[in-house]
């Protein structure tokens, strides 16, 4: 039977990738996220002609609590409840601590960070009350280790595998399991638009950050692919992995074990 599953953040990159995924399982999805109303609607109906299942677009702002709740309301008035919530939408800033403007701190834990409380929060309900659910939490390798000048999003990501394992506990005896992916470097427009940035903080070529900055933390020296995490959050969301909850799958090249 289809699940009805709620990306947010998936008009781009690895969000995408993961609706793409579920879409070719035939699953209902909930498509959020920014860009121009024609990158929006070319997404939908990408997305739609993958399966059986239907897509529909929600424009959730992620900083705004009202319009969370308000997203999860509709996947449950749409499709008649919410099986998978996939918390992916993030932002990113690179600069060092005494440059770093307070505004973007601020963005950055609130899209985050507590956006996915607020998911959550009002995603639980309905999970309970069908007796299960999924929820995955795109966090990063930054939710496990550090790297300079990304102190607002190593300090959300930590926080946010803290929620995961909170969270999971709490769901333990009700069929909802709560998990995180930590990727490493994939070549998204959220990592494209941080070499520039990157570059000037460390007084780099954009090539060097590439491979000495961004693949030196990686001991295979490729990227990550969409697809492959978008695998690794069907293999969370499916009846294998039920006793799979509170912890993350790392696909990191070798990151984090370093
Ligand atoms: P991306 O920039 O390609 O996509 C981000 C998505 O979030 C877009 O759909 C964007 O519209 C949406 N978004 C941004 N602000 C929003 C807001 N306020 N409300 C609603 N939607 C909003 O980024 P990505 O690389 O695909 O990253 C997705 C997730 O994966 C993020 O949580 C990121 O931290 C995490 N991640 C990425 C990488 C990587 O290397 N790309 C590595 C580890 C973790």
């Amino acid at each position: 039977m289809a699940r009805t599953v709620v990306v947010t953040g998936s008009t781009s990159g690895i969000g995408l990738g993961i609706a793409e995924g579920f879409a070719k399982a035939g699953d209902n999805l909930v498509i959020n996220g920014f860009g121009s109303e024609e990158a929006i609607n070319q997404a939908v109906e990408s997305v739609g002609s993958l399966g059986e299942g239907s897509v529909i677009y929600h424009p959730a702002d992620m900083t705004k609590p009202d319009e969370i709740a308000d997203l999860i309301a509709t996947a449950d008035q749409t499709f008649g409840g919410l099986d998978v919530l996939v918390n992916n939408a993030g932002v990113q800033h690179v600069s060092a601590i005494e440059d770093f403007p307070p505004e973007k701190w601020d963005q950055i834990i609130a899209i985050n960070l507590t956006s996915s409380f607020h998911t959550i929060h009002n995603a639980v309900p309905l999970m309970k009350k069908a007796g299960h659910g999924r929820i995955i939490n795109l966090v990063s390798a930054h939710g496990l280790v550090a790297s300079p000048f990304k102190s607002a999003y190593v300090a959300a990501k930590h926080g946010m595998m803290g929620l995961t394992k909170t969270v999971a506990l709490e769901l333990a005896r009700h069929n909802i399991t709560v998990n995180a992916i930590c990727p490493g470097y994939v070549l998204t427009p959220l990592v494209q638009k941080q070499i520039p940035d990157t570059a000037k903080a460390r007084g780099l070529t954009e090539e060097q950050v590439k491979t000495d900055v961004l693949l030196a933390a990686q001991p295979t020296k490729q990227f990550v692919t969409v697809e492959q995490i978008a695998a690794a959050a069907l293999y969370l969301a499916s009846d294998a992995a039920s006793q799979v909850t509170g912890t993350h799958i790392s696909i990191d090249g070798g990151w984090t074990a370093q």
